[in-house]
């Protein structure tokens, strides 16, 4: 198969800027991109630096963008992705690239992994000594622990394209996979720190997430987990952080009232009636959208059908009785 690699060629040493270099290779079908990542060093340009290890889809050393998609790179045929027999191949986004395809892991991952403290948080009592687990007790965290931190999700994550601070599917899996772990004595402490801003309740759940990792984990379902886990612990939703605190209140206050979510209302009481320079933000779109018909008056939302009965269900979720 005659096919050309169009690698994003960087290095950080030199300060130049980003440049696009061309191979043309002839690669026998069912060739994977590594295939012919490692043809290109071997036989063309040995400077062209990237990594990879066990060559099976197992470490997930070698990710890299190819066609503008996150993808492992030993795993993925040339013959699936190629277009016009060519394929584009580029370092994942929103990390420090240090050569070529190489980025900084520290950057990138560690940095974020080791914040959500990645180790097993025993109580110190003798039963602590050894604390041998059924399979069944270890059910819930066996598929977050086959994670090998290939990174792809936090790479396709839509918030971490806007906030890198964000912790990351990546870490929050990581901190799923302790939280849920019956040998861990620090679920309380855990939830209560990943709910800080740039935790867990800053992700939009778009999803991305899942459909990135490769190992079927589904990130994003494993942050709605530790999200369910906090509630049911008692630590407030964003307790330490206000605006996703007050987003939620003002959501269910909002549907328990008229039965309907107010954008408006919303949009107001999650910035706080105090936050005057974060409500003005808010004003060129309120108007847009008032102007497009869009948005109802905020706080003058008429009640739907059945708004009584939702009212009654919500309170019983709550706890009150009916
Ligand atoms: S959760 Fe999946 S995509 Fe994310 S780092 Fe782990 S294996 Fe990779």
């Amino acid at each position: 198969m005659q096919v050309t690699f169009k690698v994003t060629r960087y290095d950080r040493a030199t300060g130049e800027k980003p440049r696009v270099q061309s191979y043309a290779l002839d690669l026998p079908e069912g060739a994977t991109i590594l295939d012919g990542m490692m043809r290109i060093r071997e036989e063309q340009d040995p400077t062209l630096a990237f990594r990879a290890a066990c060559l099976r889809g197992v470490c997930g050393e070698c990710t890299m963008r190819v066609n503008k998609s996150g993808k492992l790179a030993c795993v993925t045929r040339v013959a699936s992705i190629a277009k016009n027999n060519e394929v584009t191949v580029e370092p994942i986004r929103y990390i420090p690239v240090i050569k070529d395809l190489v980025f900084d892991m520290e950057a990138f991952l560690w940095r974020k992994i080791k914040a959500v403290e990645p180790w097993l948080k025993p109580n110190g009592g003798a039963s602590d000594r050894e604390h041998v687990l059924r399979e069944e007790e270890l059910a819930e965290v066996r598929k977050a622990m086959s994670c090998y931190m290939c990174g792809l999700c936090d790479e396709g994550c839509t918030v971490i394209a806007v906030d890198g601070g964000f912790l990351g599917p990546a870490a929050l899996t990581k901190a799923y996979r302790f939280v849920f772990d019956p040998r861990d004595h620090a679920r309380v402490e855990r939830l209560r720190h990943l709910s800080e801003p740039k935790g867990m309740w800053d992700c939009t759940h778009c999803f991305e997430a899942n459909g990135h990792c490769p190992r079927g984990i589904n990130p994003t379902d494993r942050i709605f987990d530790l999200r369910d886990e906090s509630i049911r612990r008692g630590v407030k939703s964003g307790a330490a952080n206000q605006q996703v605190a007050r987003h939620y209140d003002s959501f269910v206050a909002s549907v328990k009232k008229s039965g309907w979510l107010d954008e408006g209302r919303l949009a107001i009481e999650s910035e706080g009636w105090t936050n005057v320079a974060g409500l003005l933000e808010l004003l060129p779109t309120a108007v847009k959208a008032l102007q497009r018909g869009k948005l109802p008056m905020p706080y003058l939302h008429r009640s739907r059908p059945g708004a009584e009965q939702i009212r009654r269900i919500i309170e019983r979720a709550e706890g009150k009785p009916s």
